[in-house]
C-alpha cells in the first residue's frame, strides 16, 4: 500500500515541477490534475485526500482556458500535500487495510436485478440505489439486450420502464413473459403516466406489478425484498421444470441423497450412475434461431431422452442448460449406452428455423455411484469433471469419471485485463486479482494495458479463452468507447466480457452499453468491490 502511496506522491511531484518552471497553468490542466488524484485517491483508499480534492474540483471547470498564476495554484498543490500527508498510512496499518482483505464486502447471497429501460439517468439511479443495498444489478436500454441479459444473468426480478431503445415496453412484455413466469421472475412495469388503460394492458400481458415515476425508493426497497422472497419460497416448492417438464434442481438434491442413502444399506455390489449432460454450443442456437428456438431445443432433448430412459431413471434441470439424470442400479457402461442411444437420435434430429435446419448435439460426464462415494458434493464434482473432460475433448460426446481426471486442470482459466492509464490503478487491481488467485471459482491470470490502442495491438486473443477486461473510460490516445467498438468488431463478444470503468458523468454509458458493454462501474470503488462484481458477473455469463 505504501508503495502505491509513495508512486502516486512521485507522480503529484512530477506534475508540479513542471508547472513550476511555467509561470500559469490553464484551470483545465488543473482540473485534470485534481481528477487524476481524485480516481487514484479512491482506488488506494485515501479517503480524506480524496474527499478534499472533490471539494477543490468542484471550483474548477474543465472546460476553462483561465490560466492561475502560482500564488493561486500553489495554495492549492499545499492543500493536497497536507491532505496526502494525514492519509498517508503506515505499512502496519497497510496490512489490515480493508483492500488487502479477501473477504467479500457484498452478502453471497446477492440477487441479480435486471433493468430494462431506455432512460439512462433513471437506470443509473436505480443502479447505484440498488447496489448500495447489496443487490447487483445490470442494464439494458433495449429490448434485445434486455432480452439476452435475462437469459444470461437469469435475475431474481426485472424492472422494466415503459419506453426502451427498440421496442415499446408492452410490446416487448409479450416477448418475455412466458418465460419470465417459468423462472417466477417477476416484472415490475415502470411508468411515468398513471394512465389506466396502460395499467390494463400491462397487467394482461402479465406484468407482476406496475408502479409510477417518480418512486419512492423508502417503499421501493421493502418492495422488491418481498418480491425476491416470494419467488425464492415457490421455488422451493415447485418439483417440475415448466419449460422443459425436467424435475429441478431442489428434486435433484432428494434423489441423490435418496440413492446414497439406499446404498449404504445395501449389500457391496449396489450402485447407481449419476450424469451431467449439458447442450453443446447452446448460446450460439439462441443466437442465431433465438431464444424461443432455444427453448424448443430444450423441451425435445428431455422429451427424447424420456423415450431413451428406463422406468427409475429421472433426469432434472440443473441449470441453464445442463441437466442432471440419476439412473438407479445402472453401471456406467449400461448408462453409457443408454445415453449414446439418445445421443444418436437427438443428434440427428432436425429443428427448423424458418427454412433453415439446424442440429444440436450434448455432452455427458458419467460417474458411477458406489458404497464409496458418501458426498452429494463429490458426486456432483466428479461427474461435473467428466463433463468438463467431454467437452475439452471435441464434446458431442460421454466420459467416465475416473480418479486421473482429478490431476487434469481443466478448470479454464480466466484472463481478467485491466486497461487504464493510471499505472496505479493497474498495478494495484494486477495485484489483487493475482493475489486473489481466482475469479468465479476459476483460475486467473491477469494483464495490464495502459492504453487502449497497446491492447489492440496485442496477442492476447485466444478463442478458446475466457476475458474479463476491465476498460476506463477516460484514456489518452484513444477513448475507452472507441477501443471498446474495436473491441466488439475484432473479437465479437461470445467469450469477453467487458466492464468499462467511469467517472461520475464521464463516459456515454449509453453508448458504451449500445456497443455491448456487459456493465459498468462507477469510479470510486475499491479494489475489492471490482473483484466481487467480476465474480458475480462471470458466475452468471462464464458458467
Ligand atoms: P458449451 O458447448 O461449452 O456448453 O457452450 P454453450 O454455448 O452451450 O454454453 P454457455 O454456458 O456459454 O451458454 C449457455 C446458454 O444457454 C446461455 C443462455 O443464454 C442459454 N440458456 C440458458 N437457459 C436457457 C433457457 O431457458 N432458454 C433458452 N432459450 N436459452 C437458455
Ligand atoms: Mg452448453
Ligand atoms: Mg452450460
Amino acid at each position: 500500500m505504501k508503495q502505491y502511496q509513495e508512486m502516486m506522491y512521485n507522480r503529484m511531484q512530477q506534475t508540479i515541477d513542471s508547472w513550476r518552471c511555467k509561470q500559469s497553468v490553464h484551470e483545465y490542466d488543473i482540473y485534470h490534475f485534481l481528477n487524476s488524484i481524485k480516481a487514484t485517491a479512491d482506488v488506494i483508499e485515501m479517503k480524506v485526500l480524496s474527499d478534499e480534492v472533490m471539494r477543490l474540483l468542484n471550483d474548477t471547470d474543465p472546460e476553462s482556458e483561465k490560466l492561475w498564476s502560482n500564488s493561486e495554484w500553489l495554495p492549492i498543490v499545499e492543500h493536497i500535500e497536507g491532505a496526502f500527508k494525514s492519509g498517508f498510512i503506515t505499512e502496519e496499518k497497510a496490512s489490515n487495510h480493508a483492500l488487502f482483505v479477501g473477504s467479500s464486502v457484498i452478502k453471497d447471497e446477492t440477487s441479480f436485478i435486471l433493468v430494462i429501460d431506455h432512460d439512462l439517468k433513471f437506470t443509473m439511479g436505480i443502479k447505484t440505489f440498488l447496489e448500495d443495498e447489496g443487490f447487483q444489478v445490470v442494464i439494458a436500454l433495449s429490448g434485445k439486450k434486455g432480452l439476452d441479459l435475462f437469459y444470461q444473468v437469469k435475475p431474481s426480478l426485472i424492472i422494466l420502464g415503459h419506453v426502451l431503445q427498440d421496442i415499446n415496453g408492452l410490446d416487448f412484455l409479450k416477448h418475455i413473459t412466458v418465460d419470465a413466469q417459468k423462472e417466477m421472475t417477476s416484472i415490475i412495469m415502470v411508468s411515468s403516466s398513471c394512465c389506466e388503460k396502460n395499467r390494463v394492458k400491462a397487467y394482461e400481458l402479465g406484468a407482476t406489478d406496475f408502479i409510477t415515476k417518480p418512486l419512492n425508493m423508502t417503499v421501493l426497497l421493502p418492495f422488491l425484498h418481498n418480491r425476491i422472497r416470494h419467488r425464492q419460497h415457490v421455488l422451493k416448492q415447485i418439483g417440475e421444470d415448466e419449460l422443459t417438464g425436467a424435475f429441478n434442481r431442489k428434486y435433484l438434491e432428494c434423489e441423490l441423497s435418496y440413492q446414497l442413502t439406499m446404498l449404504k444399506h445395501a449389500d457391496k455390489n449396489k450402485l447407481f450412475s449419476f450424469v451431467i449432460v449439458d447442450i453443446d454450443s447452446f448460446k450460439s442456437v439462441n443466437d442465431q434461431f433465438g431464444h424461443v428456438k432455444g427453448d424448443e431445443v430444450l423441451k425435445t432433448f428431455v422429451h427424447l431422452f424420456k423415450l431413451f430412459k428406463e422406468p427409475a431413471d429421472t433426469i432434472s434441470r440443473y441449470g441453464g442448460e445442463e441437466f442432471a439424470i440419476v439412473m438407479p442400479d445402472t453401471t456406467k457402461e449400461e448408462a453409457f449406452k443408454r445415453i449414446k442411444a439418445w445421443r444418436d437420435t437427438f443428434s440427428k434430429k432436425s429443428f427448423m428455423a424458418g427454412k433453415t435446419a439446424f442440429n444440436v448435439t450434448f455432452s455427458a460426464g458419467i460417474k458411477e455411484v458406489t458404497k464409496k462415494d458418501d458426498q452429494i458434493k463429490h458426486v456432483i464434482e466428479q461427474a461435473d469433471k467428466a463433463l468438463h473432460y467431454a467437452k475439452k475433448s471435441g464434446k458431442n460426446r460421454s466420459e467416465f469419471y475416473k480418479e486421473t481426471l482429478e490431476y487434469v486442470d481443466f478448470k479454464d482459466f480466466v484472463t481478467v485485463i485491466i486497461v487504464d492509464d493510471d499505472e496505479i490503478v493497474r498495478q494495484v487491481m494486477s495485484y489483487h486479482f493475482t493475489k486473489r488467485g481466482v475469479v468465479a471459482g476459476r483460475p486467473v491470470k491477469v494483464r495490464t494495458y495502459s492504453d487502449g490502442i497497446a491492447l489492440l495491438e496485442g496477442t492476447w486473443y485466444q478463442p478458446d479463452k475466457q476475458y474479463m477486461i476491465l476498460l476506463d473510460g477516460r484514456m489518452p490516445k484513444m477513448h475507452g468507447i472507441e477501443v471498446l467498438q474495436k473491441l466488439r468488431e475484432t473479437y465479437g463478444k461470445k467469450n469477453i466480457v467487458i466492464s468499462m470503468l467511469t467517472e461520475q458523468g464521464e463516459v456515454d454509458v449509453t453508448r458504451a452499453l449500445n456497443l455491448a458493454a456487459d456493465d459498468y462501474m462507477v469510479k470510486p470503488f475499491n479494489v475489492n468491490e471490482v473483484a466481487v462484481r467480476v465474480d458475480r458477473l462471470l458466475e452468471r455469463v462464464l458458467n
